[in-house]
């Protein structure tokens, strides 16, 4: 049993089918404080739970040195949970704002007490889909790097999809195609997770502006 906590909404990606995110101004913008996170991860445990899915928003403010001092006192308070966080958005998001290489994110991460990393963002790995529905995203390429880079450090991985936006089925089937290849040259999904766009919660930018049929 795992459980998922979003430490913020506050996202600087703002992706146009995302109903999660808020501006930094936002009035029901949040950012969950170490204790509260530490909260809710003691409920898990008092649960059964031994698996911690934590992510956010792209935060424009969070460094590497929040994410090291967080997973520091996760990992030393509930050792034995999994944390299995941050998706390669959020990882090369954190490098971009601290100076440093993918690699160089993840090893302090890594060190700092993440174990694994979630393959959330992925949505159609092709980038004309992704320039449709989120073009401040990293391309495909950007996510396939940092699961590479994962796989090389040891670090189990999943993959996921979201379909039902406005991809092609030929889109869905390349996907698939850069999905099996990551996997084949030294990959570490352990876990394939798709899901359908919920249209009906589509963000306030597609209900005013869709880019594709509803
Ligand atoms: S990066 Fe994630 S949280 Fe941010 S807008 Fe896109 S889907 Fe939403």
């Amino acid at each position: 049993m795992d459980r998922n906590v979003n430490y913020t909404n506050i996202c600087e990606s703002q992706c146009r089918f995302c109903a999660f995110y808020r501006t930094k101004d936002a009035d029901d913008a949040y950012m969950l404080g170490e204790e509260a996170i530490f909260a809710k991860i003691a409920e898990l445990v008092q649960q059964g739970g031994t698996q911690l899915l934590m992510q956010g928003g792209l935060h424009p403010d969070l460094g590497i040195e929040f994410f090291e001092k967080l997973f520091a006192g996760i990992k030393s308070r509930f050792p034995q949970v999994q944390n299995h966080s941050l998706s390669p958005a959020e990882v090369t998001h954190i490098a971009s704002l601290s100076g440093l290489t993918i690699r160089q994110t993840l090893e302090r991460l890594h060190r700092a007490g993440l174990d694994s990393i979630p393959g959330g963002g992925a949505e159609i790995l092709v980038d004309s889909v992704r320039q449709q529905i989120s073009p401040k995203k990293i391309g495909w390429q950007q996510w396939a790097a940092v699961m590479r880079e994962a796989a090389l450090l040891g670090m189990p991985t999943t993959a996921t999809m979201m379909f039902g936006s406005c991809e092609q089925a030929e889109d869905i089937v390349e996907h698939l195609f850069r999905v099996r290849e990551l996997q084949a040259s030294g990959g570490t999904f352990t876990a394939f997770i798709p899901w359908t766009y919920q249209r009906e919660t589509r963000n306030w930018v597609e209900r005013q502006q869709p880019v594709w049929s509803i």
